[in-house]
């Protein structure tokens, strides 16, 4: 048996081809095979035995298989958020929302949350864990999801403060079983197109559920935008997720139902974030 810091060296060369973040990948595949934090690598690493699983995880990551999905998690807005292939895995752009959630209620935070396709509950726990006095509700139209957002809630402490509830945004009158008066709306639906190219990692992985939304990915937006009137509360405000070239349709089918809105950047620069409010 060789030695592990050899090892996770030959993973990231090994994992070059498939990732953009191949030394990344190994340590926390390393570490995740230690049952170590990534950060104590450096200090435990040498002189330790490779362990036993190491290589078939790096077998897996190199057919593409998401490190969420192998490990089982995800970090998102500096919290650990349980990941199986029933949840989009949360991305870092969409803490972008959470950014702007703090931003905007500095001085008066919401009392009220919902998350639309709350997926793992990332959204939705964040935003509780940054506003302790605030409730929230977070709805999707898969039961699996809602058990990870649950598990999550559960995990992150939050559960007294957070619920989840299973509702189809195509069935007619969805909102009514959410009531109204949300001082924040999250929202990551689907919005890829039904023929765009994903990535391996992306396509073959993750809930097509939560990914694909019509041939402009709209169609899901189509239904959201006239729905968040019902939703907001008089001064309420919506933080929507969009795809880095949909702000010019998503504007519009906005502004056509009366809303104010104003677009943010990503890190990347990419339109990322719609904000809307009355
Ligand atoms: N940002 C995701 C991706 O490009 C898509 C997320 C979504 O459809 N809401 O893979």
């Amino acid at each position: 048996m060789g030695d592990a810091a050899g090892a996770l060296r030959e993973a990231a060369q090994r994992l070059a081809g498939i990732s953009d973040s191949p030394r990344l990948d190994a340590e926390l595949l390393m570490a995740y095979a230690l049952q170590i934090e990534r950060s104590e690598l450096l200090l435990k690493l040498p002189g330790v035995d490779v362990p036993a699983g190491f290589s078939g995880l790096v077998d897996r990551r190199q057919r593409s298989e998401p490190i969420a999905h192998i490990i089982g998690q995800k970090q998102f807005w500096g919290l650990d958020f349980q990941v199986t292939p029933d949840v989009l895995i949360p991305r870092p752009d969409s803490e972008l929302l959470i950014e702007e959630a703090v931003r905007k209620f500095a001085a008066a935070p919401p009392r009220r949350i919902v998350d639309l396709g709350t997926g793992s509950g990332a959204l939705l726990l964040a935003a509780l864990h940054e506003f302790p006095d605030a409730r929230g509700v977070g709805m999707d139209a898969s039961a699996a999801a809602l058990q990870i957002a649950h598990n999550n809630a559960d995990a992150l402490g939050l559960a007294d403060r957070s619920s989840f509830l299973l509702l189809d945004w195509t069935l007619p009158d969805w909102t009514g079983a959410l009531g109204s008066g949300f001082d924040l709306i999250l929202a990551n639906p689907p919005y890829v197109a039904t023929g765009a190219q994903l990535s391996a990692d992306v396509a073959d992985f993750e809930p097509h559920q939560a990914l694909f939304a019509g041939e402009q990915g709209l169609d899901d937006y189509r239904i959201i935008l006239p729905a968040l009137e019902k939703l907001l509360s008089p001064d309420g405000t919506a933080l929507l997720e969009i795809g880095f070239d949909q702000a010019n349709p998503v504007s519009e089918i906005a502004v056509k139902n009366s809303y104010h809105i104003e677009l943010k950047q990503d890190l990347s620069g990419n339109d990322r974030m719609l904000i809307l409010h009355r």
